[in-house]
């Protein structure tokens, strides 16, 4: 879209105990370490104006309620910020783990991987920990950590993070790992 498309709503927002026009805030959202790890205008210009934090996070998680869901679970908060706080606000995370949140890794021998690997079909939104020799197999196919098996109409198991990138982990294959 070009700038001279952009549609502005004329919407006020209550910001620091001040009206202020919807057009010259930001959605900052900040990583449970405390980082700005990403930023939005409230105003989208199409004639949308995200009025809440809960609209923000569903917009920036494309949309994808599972994603939003554990965006929120892991500690993403969406707070209003100005164009000056947010131009002063740096971008980035040097903490460990990155953005304060653990990363399961799979064990040696296993993968993080989903069934959702078409447009057409159900999602299931998740990523399971999956032995390597069921990448990618459409036979004799291992089950997941937590038990989870393909069934018998969805794709194989895909690791491409084209594929993987809108689910979150399964909380029991985490959690079969740690124990
Ligand atoms: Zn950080
Ligand atoms: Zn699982």
């Amino acid at each position: 879209m070009s700038p001279s498309a952009r549609v502005l709503s004329g919407v006020f927002l209550e910001f620091e105990g001040q009206p202020v026009s919807a057009s010259g805030l930001f959605w900052g959202e900040f990583a449970p370490c405390g980082c700005l790890c990403g930023a939005m205008t409230v105003d989208r210009g199409n004639g949308d104006v995200l009025l809440t934090a809960d609209q923000a996070r569903l917009d920036m998680n494309a949309g994808i309620k599972a994603l939003a869901e554990r965006n929120a679970e892991d500690g993403f908060v969406f707070r209003l910020m100005s164009q000056e706080q947010y131009r002063a606000t740096p971008f980035g995370c040097e903490h460990e783990p990155k953005w304060g949140v653990v990363e399961i890794k799979a064990p040696e021998g296993h993968a993080w991987a989903t069934t959702d690997r078409w447009h057409s079909g159900r999602r299931t939104r998740r990523r399971h920990i999956v032995p390597e020799a069921a990448v990618d197999a459409w036979a004799d196919v291992p089950p997941a950590l937590c038990g989870a098996v393909r069934s018998r109409h969805a794709a194989s198991w895909s690791t491409d993070r084209s594929h993987t990138s809108d689910t979150v982990t399964c909380r029991k294959c985490e959690a079969a790992v740690a124990a």
